[in-house]
């Protein structure tokens, strides 16, 4: 059967390679047995037989062959050329480029010393200047993962809460809840930066729900300060869910129980979902289904620049649309993105979704959408994302 390789033949005693020798490529023993050996001959490190793999090294550091390589018996190789696995190196989390950089040092360096030279390769914590810079992306993220676990378990997490105003009125009418991370030196960082981290590693699943508890405790404290005032309007959380979450076993239930024990109608939390997450069309489909079964609200976040379209639209029944901030940014330099925003805003209004519009900045902006007839508005210039405290405050002079 053919395997698509480049085959070579040898004979036995024939050499393959010799220490010192230039490497992009490793070999896979197809029949036959190699010998590998110190260059001087003297101590035989391995033999390899059919179906064993030979010359590996090179693959993941293309550095020169550190052993000599000599077929034992007649002998068919096939080659893997280097690119093959270079490309994928070069994609891999930096973490693990890094400790395959440090590995390969310290394993031919302790070859070279079972050969009498010793030491010439350099980790890559001292190599040249390109993998040096991966070794310390790949340690920074191994620290700053360690500093997420650890913030979790301290009070460097904390949730900010950003109003959305029902346009027509000028109220506020809910909140988005975002996450901040303070971090011990580094100080504020965003969650642009936290939550990708988040997600790789698995910890969004336990930020989430910790996201999830405070936003829905302060929500039963806005609405009290609401309900204090005259005309208190029935308010709304809207809290970011990632796929991470959804697929993890129990999500739902440990939200239900949040919710069942602090006595919160599900009506009034909005998932915000994003766009891109709807490319798992089945999955999202059945998040949904849980969603509404439990009674949630469920946000398509960031919509019209991700991969959904209208087609998911048409089956996938979220109940608001969030219009992403690329849109009302453009909206006085492109007119095609104020065609767009009509068009959705009508759409909505026909599919009995609520939109909102996203990063609002000026009052122009506000003015403009608001004319046009969008539920809600979300941005700088109606509010910035604030601490509980100073939404109290704000709620308690009747916003
Ligand atoms: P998002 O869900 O689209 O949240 C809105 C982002 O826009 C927030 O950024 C908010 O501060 C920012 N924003 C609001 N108004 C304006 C405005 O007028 N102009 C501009 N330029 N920006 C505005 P933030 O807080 O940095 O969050 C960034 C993203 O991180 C969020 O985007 C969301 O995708 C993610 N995120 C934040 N908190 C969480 C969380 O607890 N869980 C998950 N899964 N994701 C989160
Ligand atoms: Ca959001
Ligand atoms: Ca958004």
């Amino acid at each position: 059967m053919s395997t698509g390789l480049e085959r070579e033949h040898y004979q036995a005693g024939e050499r393959v390679f010799a220490s010192g020798d230039e490497a992009d490529c490793a070999y896979i023993v197809e029949s036959g047995r190699v010998r590998v050996e110190t260059a001087d001959g003297k101590t035989v490190i391995g033999s390899i037989e059919a179906g064993g793999l030979l010359g590996e090294m090179a693959l993941l550091d293309g550095a020169h062959r550190s052993a000599t390589a000599i077929a034992d018996a007649d002998t068919v190789l096939s080659v893997i050329s280097g690119d093959q696995i270079e490309s994928r190196l070069a994609a891999a989390d930096p973490v693990l480029q890094t400790l395959i950089g440090v590995l390969m040092a310290r394993f031919r360096n302790t070859l070279d010393g079972m050969q009498g030279s010793g030491g010439i390769y350099q980790a890559v914590e001292t190599a040249e200047p390109v993998a040096n810079k991966v070794f310390q992306r790949g340690l920074e993220k191994v620290r700053m993962e360690n500093a997420l676990r650890a913030a979790l378990n301290t009070d460097q997490l904390q949730v900010v809460y950003q109003p959305l105003s029902a346009l027509a009125s000028g109220r506020w009418v809910g909140f988005e809840a975002l996450s901040r991370w303070h971090h011990p030196d580094q100080g504020w960082i965003s969650p642009e930066t936290f939550i990708g981290l988040a997600e790789e590693t698995g910890l969004i699943v336990s930020i989430g729900l910790h996201v999830f508890e405070q936003a829905c405790m302060r929500l039963q404290e806005f609405q009290q300060a609401s309900d204090a005032c005259k005309d208190g309007e029935t308010l709304f959380m809207g809290i970011n869910v990632s796929g991470r979450q959804f697929a993890e076993p129990g999500f739902f239930d440990d939200i239900k129980a949040i919710i069942d024990r602090l006595g919160i109608d599900p009506t009034r939390i909005k998932l915000e979902v994003t766009e891109s997450l709807v490319i798992d069309y089945a999955a999202i489909r059945d998040w949904l289904n849980d969603c509404h079964e439990l009674g949630f609200q469920v946000a398509l976040d960031d919509f019209g620049t991700g991969y959904s379209g209208f087609q998911h639209l048409l089956e996938l029944e979220f109940d608001t649309l969030k219009l992403d901030q690329a849109f009302v940014r453009s909206m006085f330099s492109n007119h095609r993105s104020l065609q767009m925003i009509k068009a959705m805003t009508s759409m909505s209004k026909g599919l009995g979704l609520k939109l909102v519009a996203e990063g609002i900045e000026t009052e122009e902006h506000l003015t403009a959408l608001t004319e046009l007839g969008i539920d809600y508005g979300q941005g700088f210039v109606i509010a910035r994302p604030m601490d509980a405290a100073q939404i109290l405050a704000s709620l308690t002079k009747g916003r």
